[in-house]
């Protein structure tokens, strides 16, 4: 066991910061290998999908953590706002087969079923067209800071409960990865998230919000469309996920259009009269845990997941060794290598960008031995 000043010393190098909206990454080792950017044995088909246009099924059981596909945009740009002439030049320079590639997208406004867009395909011109394909397929890779089309990668539909995750891939100039996060059957639709902010609303507001969000289309997916209990469970979930990251981040993230405005400083007060007698470590240990919790259990497949985990237990751990333990008792030591192991597991079926803030977190749990010796 150190001596107390060496020990704050430690738990100040320790101490993870709380999660902050586009968090920059921490430098380090990526730990997990560089992943294979060869074609896997292609194990899905894209096909027509009803009212939804097109969709991409498994034509065998995908397990849980396999790479469904990676792929490389046919354009990118690193301008932002971009312009129906930016796309137009873009293609101008590409290959035939990119082009052909390019102009087999299907948009939502070509869809008859989903055609709610303010733009119908007949009458717009030539570049708004192209610059339409390009706002409806495009995928931004955030640490890269680009829009990107692609091919076979915009063809994912949207679930609210998904069974693969899409990501960007370090190791390949813009490129992206799919991964099954769950045992997709054969002959099931293979979904992803289009976005994070949907797992702080509730089913009523994800309708609402999601015109406004470009999506001109009603979400099927077996939550939405599903019994009323089970999106009762969702809802409430969710809410507490926004609810909770109130707390964490002092402001509502979730604001904007069809989502319910909710009183921050109401839930702010009410939740600090609650628990003014909680030590900030432990408050930061359960709200952590919490959003971590409850995002695993609506099946989010965000690096965000992980890194909550890691960040609770290594939270725990940082205030146990401020308070001078020298050992972690049973339960605490318990809680912390089962969130350390959730996050491994998160972090194995979905390897993204945020894997150098696990590198981090990693190398923090690591100083607490299997015994929960601290020294
Ligand atoms: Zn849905």
């Amino acid at each position: 066991m150190g001596s107390k000043k060496k020990r704050s010393k430690q738990a100040r190098n320790k101490q993870p910061a709380l999660p902050t909206q586009g968090e920059p990454q921490t430098a380090g080792a990526r730990i997990v290998p560089e992943l294979n950017t060869a074609s896997p044995e292609k194990c899905y088909e894209i096909r027509d999908a009803g009212s939804k246009g097109v969709g991409v099924f498994a034509t065998r059981l995908i397990p849980a953590g396999t790479l469904i596909t990676t792929e490389k945009p046919i354009l990118t740009f690193f301008q932002n706002p971009i312009s129906p002439e930016d796309v137009t030049k873009a293609l101008a320079s590409r290959s035939m087969t990119d082009k052909q590639r390019f102009a087999n997208l299907r948009t939502a406004f070509d869809m008859p079923n989903r055609a709610k867009g303010p733009l119908p395909h007949a009458s717009i011109k030539r570049s708004q067209e192209a610059m339409n394909y390009m706002r409806v397929n495009s995928n931004s890779i955030p640490d890269k800071d680009t829009s990107n089309v692609y091919d076979e990668m915009c063809r994912f539909n949207h679930s609210c409960k998904v069974n693969a995750h899409r990501y960007g891939v370090p190791s390949v100039d813009v490129g992206m990865q799919c991964r099954a996060v769950s045992d997709i059957q054969e002959g099931e639709e293979i979904t992803v998230c289009y976005s994070v902010d949907l797992y702080c609303m509730t089913a009523a507001e994800r309708k609402a919000a999601m015109p406004m969000m470009g999506y001109f289309w009603e979400c099927e997916c077996n939550i939405c469309q599903g019994p009323p209990a089970q999106r009762l469970v969702s809802d409430m979930r969710r809410r507490l996920i926004r609810l909770v990251k109130i707390l964490m981040l002092g402001r509502d993230i979730s604001l904007g259009p069809g989502v319910n405005k909710l009183d921050v400083q109401a839930i702010r007060s009410a939740a600090f009269q609650k628990t003014a007698q909680w030590n900030e470590d432990v408050r930061n240990t359960i709200y952590l845990f919490l959003t971590a919790t409850l995002l695993d259990a609506e099946g989010a497949a965000m690096d965000e997941v992980s890194t909550m985990y890691g960040q609770a237990a290594l939270t725990l751990a940082c205030h146990a060794d401020k308070v001078g333990l020298a050992r972690l008792p049973a339960p605490v030591l318990l809680n912390i290598m089962a969130w350390r192991k959730r996050a491994e597991e998160l972090v194995a079926l979905s390897p993204g960008s945020k894997n150098d803030m696990w590198v981090h977190l990693r190398k923090g749990l690591d100083s607490v031995a299997s015994d929960g010796d601290l020294s």
